[in-house]
């Protein structure tokens, strides 16, 4: 399987070369040039590390079967304790593929505990010995599931830049306490879009990476912009289709729909994917909060981002510019020349229109919805209610756009993070006043309704914060080059 660039269609990389470049040049992003073929029949029996082996070995050809077993069981064995791809049932018809019992307690472990693992084995197929040196823009959560991912990894350093004041109290200690010489943590003025374009820049600017070789250093991307974070995404759609079919929840063959809470449009285009490959899927609902550029570009084709950005109570989702979608025009559209032309504009004008075409391809795979803080604070307070379930505040935007999306099919919501992440804004959606701390709220969480915090957020309270710096977005320059 070669790769190409979604604005170049004459480059052909491997899928090491890939990983280790991140980024395509001219800002491209790397896409496979096929679609390899799911054997339902044969998977649907696997484990989850298994299953993960067959859909990583159609991708990520140039890497050793004997590697992927080894890195695929190595990383959703215990770390994600049993529950890799858990699915549960909420009521008739409604599911929540629960994805957040990996070591950071966000779906984001899926793929940065993976991740990493490629990096390292792609370096080593292409004979490179550079120190690599990974930059991440965080909303919050890639944020600590990268440091986690890379801390300590010979020959690779991280620097992470997270808005100042735009993330949980606790996403922020999960990052600010990382252990390891080779993370870097720093909080950059502005929202999440700011430290995003701050770090794309960085990416783009040839002076950067000719100071940087001469250090003998290399700059690589954890973002979902690189193809290592995807392909690991894939796997758990399948994994949850087949449960249900085991359990009878869907007859086999037919289709379920997703809803995905989405931002960056990294988790839900991998759902895009595993449908290509042969998953019968419905629809996919892209579900957003009050940031809702995508509702409005997947209904109208218009995407248009000069608009207010909102700080929400789901601040995952809280994003402009949805850097993965240019994949999914790539697929859709079949033309680089196209998709180079919209970016263009959007970078030049903060808009563009697809043809309708394209925009009919877009919807034959993809729903769309959106829902307020508000409205997400009720249905936390529903599914409490009605279900017995309790969510965290971007699954609960999802269950809330997904009763606007039904059909006939059964909807499977990917549930993203552990709602003891976003303790205060769970608890006040409950009706209790929240109290100021994170850690209290904790508790107080536990108390209202017996689920019991993921230790790892727990341990949090006390640990010494090592990083505490602040930087303007156009300081991200020099933070790279340091
Ligand atoms: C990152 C994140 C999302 C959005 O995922 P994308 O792949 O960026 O669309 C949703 N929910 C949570 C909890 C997240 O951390």
């Amino acid at each position: 399987m070669k790769y190409q660039s979604t604005r170049d269609s004459q480059l052909r990389v491997s899928a090491s070369e890939a990983i280790v470049r991140g980024l395509a040049p001219q800002s491209g992003l790397f896409v496979p040039e096929a679609f390899p073929k799911a054997d339902l029949d044969a998977w649907k029996h696997l484990s989850y590390p298994e299953l993960a082996q067959k859909v990583l070995a159609g991708y990520l050809t140039d890497y050793s079967l004997d590697f992927l077993k080894q890195a695929t069981e190595s990383t959703y064995g215990s770390a994600f304790g049993g529950k890799a791809g858990f699915t549960t049932r909420l009521h008739e018809g409604l599911y929540a593929l629960e994805l957040w019992h990996g070591p950071t307690c966000a779906f984001k472990d899926y793929a940065l505990q993976l991740m990493p693992k490629l990096l390292v084995e792609a370096k080593h197929n292409l004979g490179r010995t550079e120190t690599t040196r990974i930059l991440v823009a965080t909303s919050g959560d890639t944020g600590k599931a990268a440091l986690a991912g890379y801390a300590g990894l010979d020959g690779i350093e991280i620097s992470v830049f997270y808005p100042n004041a735009g993330t949980s109290e606790i996403q922020r200690l999960q990052m600010v306490t990382q252990q390891g010489d080779n993370v870097q943590v720093y909080a950059v003025e502005g929202n999440f879009d700011d430290a995003q374009t701050g770090v794309k820049r960085v990416f783009a600017d040839a002076s950067v990476a000719e100071e940087l070789e001469n250090r003998n250093i290399r700059l690589s991307s954890a973002n979902s912009i690189n193809w290592g974070r995807l392909v690991p995404q894939i796997v758990y759609y399948f994994y949850a289709y087949f449960r249900l079919a085991e359990q009878g929840e869907v007859a086999w063959g037919e289709p379920v729909d997703f809803c995905v809470p989405t931002g960056n449009f990294g988790d839900i285009l991998a759902g895009y994917y595993a449908k290509q490959m042969g998953l019968p899927v419905g629809k996919l609902v892209c579900a957003s909060n009050k940031n809702n550029v995508l509702t409005d570009f997947i209904r109208t084709g218009t995407y248009d981002a000069r608009r207010t950005f909102y700080k929400t109570t789901s601040p995952s989702m809280d994003i402009l510019i949805s850097s993965n979608l240019e994949r999914l025009l790539f697929h859709v559209s079949g033309s680089s020349e196209k998709v180079a032309g919209w970016m263009q504009d959007l970078a030049q004008t903060g808009m563009y229109t697809v043809d309708a075409e394209t925009l009919a391809r877009i919807q034959e795979n993809f729903a769309a919805g959106f829902a307020s803080d508000e409205e997400g604070a009720a249905e936390i307070q529903t599914r409490f209610a009605e279900d017995c379930y309790l969510c965290d505040t971007h699954t609960a935007v999802a269950f809330r756009v997904a009763e606007s999306c039904r059909s006939a099919a059964p909807m499977i919501v990917l549930s993203t993070a552990s709602p003891f992440k976003f303790p205060r804004d769970v608890l006040a959606a409950l009706g209790t006043q929240a109290p100021e701390s994170d850690f209290a709220a904790m508790a107080a969480l536990t108390e209202k309704t017996g689920a019991e915090a993921p230790r790892s957020l727990q341990e949090l309270n006390g640990l010494p914060v090592r990083f505490t710096t602040v930087i303007q977005p156009e300081e991200i320059r020099a933070a790279a080059l340091r």
